[in-house]
């Protein structure tokens, strides 16, 4: 069977991302870390920062995988309730496991869920988290402009993404371990290595920096910033409803 998303019908893509995901999330987590040897824990603490401003009590993490960030979110911010969805079973299995296991399980609720037809009412939350996440949305704007649908008004989305460093050397190396490296690695511990060269793939497509912001601010959003972090590896954009 295919794991490996392509552009077909925007349905069978979707499979394909959670079928992908579901192949690899036994040893998603391991990885996140190994690859971005732990870097990726302070980019994940750094985006959620972002929304200490507005001392958001209800929270949405879309795309929320196995749950790494609404997990460190409960712990730095202590909302009254984080909701994660994401379309991919298999690492919600895994988060479910781990929200069991720090005990927050009436803080964080898990369901399946897809960004491009949320399943809560307008203005619902406070703060929309987002990580590693849009990149693998099928329809980037409807996905986007749902988020901002269930946010409430002043509310605010904080989007986590890969970026792609703009420094010849950075740039060397980056695309060297992106191309060399991290498929390999994510062959030898997950058995799929399309997967990691999906990553890379789908990092080299997708819309960085000011092109990402103007697609925020065509769905909807204002106040929008764009924070590079890691010599450009990854970048944090926020907006607000
Ligand atoms: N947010 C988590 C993290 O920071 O580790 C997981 C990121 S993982 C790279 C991307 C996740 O996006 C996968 O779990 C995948 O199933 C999910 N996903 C892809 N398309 C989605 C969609 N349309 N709606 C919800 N989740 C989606």
């Amino acid at each position: 069977d295919t794991i490996v998303p392509y552009k077909d019908s925007e349905e069978s893509k979707k499979n394909q991302v959670a079928n992908m995901f579901d192949s690899i999330a036994h040893r998603y987590d391991f990885l996140n870390r190994f690859l971005s040897a732990g870097i990726d824990v302070r980019w994940r603490k750094q985006a959620i920062s972002y929304l200490k401003d507005i001392h958001p009590q209800k929270i949405l993490d879309v795309a929320t995988g196995t749950a790494d960030v609404a997990l460190m979110t409960e712990k730095i911010l202590k909302p009254a309730n984080i909701i994660g969805i994401d379309i991919s079973d298999g690492m919600l299995d895994i988060g479910r496991k781990k929200i069991e296991a720090a005990g927050v399980q009436t803080v964080i609720q898990l369901y399946n869920g897809d960004s491009a037809a949320i399943q809560y009412s307008d203005n619902s939350f406070d703060a929309v988290t987002v990580a590693f996440g849009v990149r693998n949305f099928q329809q980037l704007e409807k996905g986007l402009s749902e988020i901002r649908r269930v946010l409430r008004p002043g509310g605010k989305l904080v989007v986590l993404e890969f970026s792609r460093p703009k420094t010849p050397l950075v740039k060397g190396f980056y695309n060297f371990y992106m191309k060399a490296i991290s498929p390999n690695i994510g062959k030898l511990f997950s058995k799929n290595k399309e997967a990691y060269k999906y990553l890379d793939e789908s990092i080299q497509k997708f819309p960085e920096g000011k092109d990402f912001l103007n697609i925020l601010e065509k769905v909807g959003f204002t106040q929008t910033i764009n924070k590079p972090l890691s010599l450009g590896i990854c970048s944090i954009y926020c907006g607000t409803k």
